[in-house]
């Protein structure tokens, strides 16, 4: 006998045929005497709409009513699919993320969870029940209702797997697991046993877009082990754990692309100090995620300016522009340029670290396919690259076969 999580996202309870899917998996492991814990998402597509019908009565709602609003989502998912198990003839009762005896801090629309008391699970499962809770969301201290950020029933499950000592947690959604590049550009992808949690976040952050980046950094302060797998086929998925000796053996876990990025270049920035720190502490203060920042070196006795590129999520485009627009005058630099035809390729794998020559191997690729690259960046485990973005999915093809392909 087993204590297990299970999280399914919008999609795997997308509808009431699929809440009853969601059903009949978990009454499989209720037949075996496992104990089962469910955390579900909203329906798919129902978080975003009730943001629109917020929208619709003001542009920025108190971030408190719109809590409230948006746990209603997980809200409904829990009591049907508790409805569902009782078609079943199994016990099961649905708990809000506070019956549940989560509590988190009061930042509204992306709270942390500052603890959880799992005693109410325990009793309720040791009555024989399957104990369903809304995921994404939680309460304070005072009785507030908060959610997790966007994704946030991910983190709901490990947590919950973590405080009461799950034998197991299972994030089900809807792909088979991790893959070493998307299936739906890369013919030859396949689907990866086994990834390490310092991957498993590369990935994430990279555009892999399989779960909340947040729920995989407490999974691996905590040690939760955990398998991405699909809820409409019974094909085993990922695992996401600690990092092996024998996952260094290879180099390179998987190819992302991340399509949703955009460069920004602001051309002959005075080259003194002071010029870059008041630049990027203005786009901190807007709370715009940069990500790599490339510097050209001035050169010649006589040189006094330098063009900074940096690259950040296509969306913020538009605030930045005015932000740096305002700087303008102030820095003296004679212009910014976007670019929002860009794509950001990386290579991930914990294997880098005791491998040479990676980076050579990855550029020389791109080379001999005539794809131009126009920043880089590395860190330990990963290297990006900036490309064109027509060029993104051949770049993605090429280095997936140097890489992970037949015959590398
Ligand atoms: N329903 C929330 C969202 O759409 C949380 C989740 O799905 O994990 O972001
Ligand atoms: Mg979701």
């Amino acid at each position: 006998m087993a204590l297990i999580v299970q999280k399914y996202g919008g999609t795997s309870v997308g509808n009431t045929e699929r809440i009853r899917n969601v059903a009949r998996r978990v009454a499989g492991y209720r037949a075996q005497g496992d104990q089962v814990v469910v955390v579900v998402s909203a329906m798919s597509g129902v978080t975003d709409n009730l943001i629109k019908l917020a929208r619709e009565i003001v542009p920025l709602p108190s971030d408190r009513e719109m809590d409230m609003l948006l746990a209603t989502g997980e809200q409904t998912t829990i009591a049907l699919t508790a409805m569902a198990l009782h078609a079943l003839d199994l016990p099961a009762i649905s708990l809000t993320g506070a019956q549940a005896g989560i509590v988190t801090d009061g930042v509204h629309s992306k709270a942390k969870i500052r603890n959880i008391t799992p005693q109410r699970i325990h009793e309720l499962l040791n009555a024989g029940n399957v104990v369903i809770v809304a995921g994404f969301q939680g309460q304070t201290h005072e009785g507030h209702i908060t959610t997790l950020g966007r994704g946030g029933s991910d983190l709901t499950a490990i947590a919950l797997a973590a405080a009461l000592e799950a034998d197991l947690c299972q994030i089900y959604t809807d792909v088979d697991g991790v893959y070493t590049a998307d299936p739906r550009v890369v013919k030859n992808a396949r689907k990866l046993p086994e990834v390490a949690y310092d991957e498993m976040l590369e990935l994430a952050s990279l555009g892999a877009k399989v779960m909340q980046s947040r729920s995989v950094e407490f999974a691996k302060k905590f040690g939760v082990v955990f398998e991405v797998r699909s809820s409409l086929n019974d094909n085993p998925g990922t695992i996401v754990k600690e990092e092996t000796e024998s996952m260094e053996n290879v180099v390179i876990r998987g190819v992302t692309l991340d399509k949703n990025q955009a460069k920004v270049t602001l051309v002959a920035v005075p080259d003194k100090p002071g010029a870059a720190s008041r630049i990027f502490k203005a786009l901190a203060a807007l709370n715009l995620n940069v990500d790599m920042i490339v510097q050209t070196s001035s050169h010649g006795s006589g040189a006094k300016a330098t063009d900074i590129s940096f690259t950040l999520d296509k969306p913020d485009l538009p605030k930045a522009r005015k932000t740096l627009d305002a700087l303008q005058q102030e820095i003296g630099f004679t212009e910014a340029i976007a670019d929002e035809g860009i794509g950001k390729l990386s290579i991930v794998g914990v294997g880098m670290r005791s491998h040479s020559g990676v980076a050579a191997r990855m550029f020389e690729t791109l080379a001999s396919n005539s794809i131009n690259i126009d920043m880089i960046s590395t860190s330990e485990i990963k290297i990006s690259v900036v490309i064109d973005l027509d060029r993104g999915e051949d770049a993605m093809r090429v280095v997936h076969d140097a890489f992970l392909g037949a015959g590398a």
